[in-house]
């Protein structure tokens, strides 16, 4: 095997990385690759280590000692029926994060190429020293490219690798080591990259939401408020007014008929309404400074930092 120096490695798996986030459609965070391996069914089988050792009527210990030879996870190949499998210890000692991470590090050995007829698995003992430490740093980078890609957390403006933890659901050493790279000088965008971007616009996305502060859990030092117009100092005649315009302020943009309150200085649009006590969690126009349904006043965010997936689309 001729092996690739590390900075070629390295920029070839950041281009598979961004390859593979597009080709499987990836927009949100935390990356969810049971459900990428899920959608490859047919050729990508993960396995718990419980349910191999049942299989080959063996205790776990002998799966994790002499199948994985890895306390973690490990990726198969099947030649006679072309079948990629994962196996992961599903432990309650390995932590969640963990998990994640050696998923997507074993998926990353099956798209790199790094399984195949001639090498059905990648352990120490059937490779040299070099070209086992060459294929984990591959996978490894790999993993870290697709879990928090360091151009996903420069958009997002992390101010930490506490953030990176909590965003991508990783542990807090790898996490660390994202960060670093994301803090990395960079002279220009790779063109892979800016279709990873535009894939996750809607997660970028600023939106305005009715919320507490509070309600932002780890997240509350992301967000900030838009300005507030300030009110005219008589409101319009009844006779100036027209409809889709606020007559307290002059606001004529972002409004829309419905509106019971104007979004830019608050004040009541229709009879006899009271700001109201409790948050309604409605998103607003970005632009908005209050909440156009309950009149709070309303914190710009990530679309991505506020909801999840499901919640939106
Ligand atoms: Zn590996
Ligand atoms: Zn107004
Ligand atoms: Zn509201």
């Amino acid at each position: 095997m001729n092996l690739p120096n590390k900075s070629e490695a390295a920029y070839r798996v950041f281009h598979m990385a961004h390859k593979f986030l597009n080709e499987f459609g990836i927009h949100w965070l935390p990356v969810d690759p049971y459900e990428i391996i899920n959608k490859q069914k047919s050729r990508w089988k993960l396995k718990y280590v419980d349910q191999v050792a049942y299989e080959i009527g063996k205790p776990e210990q002998y799966v994790l000692d002499h199948v994985m030879r890895s306390q973690d996870g490990i990726a198969m190949f099947d030649p006679a029926t072309n079948q990629y499998d994962i196996i992961l210890n599903n432990s309650d000692s390995i932590p969640q994060t963990r998990m994640l991470w050696t998923t997507v590090h074993e998926i990353g050995h099956i798209y790199l190429g790094h399984l195949g007829n001639e090498r059905t698995k990648i352990t120490s003992d059937m490779l040299s020293r070099e070209e086992y430490e060459q294929l984990e740093f591959e996978a490894d980078n790999f993993a870290g490219e697709v879990l928090a890609s360091k151009w996903l957390m420069r958009q997002i403006d992390i101010i930490d690798e506490n953030d990176i933890a909590l965003i991508c659901g990783i542990s807090d050493d790898a996490a660390l080591s994202r960060y670093k790279k994301a803090t990395e000088d960079y002279n220009y965008v790779p063109v892979n990259v800016i279709l990873t971007l535009h894939n996750f616009e809607e997660y970028l996305k600023s939106v305005t939401v009715c919320r507490t502060i509070d309600e932002f859990g780890g997240f509350a030092h992301y967000t900030y408020k838009n300005h507030e117009t300030q009110k005219l100092p008589k409101p319009k005649p009844l006779f100036l007014r027209r409809p889709g315009t606020c007559p307290y302020c002059g606001q004529e943009k972002w409004l829309s008929l419905e509106s019971n309150f104007c979004i830019a200085c608050g004040s009541a649009l229709k009879p006899g309404l009271q700001r109201s006590i409790s948050c309604c969690n409605h998103i607003n126009h970005s632009n908005a400074a209050f909440c156009e349904q309950c009149g709070n006043r309303v914190y710009r965010i990530k679309q991505g930092l506020a909801f999840e997936e499901c919640e939106i689309l």
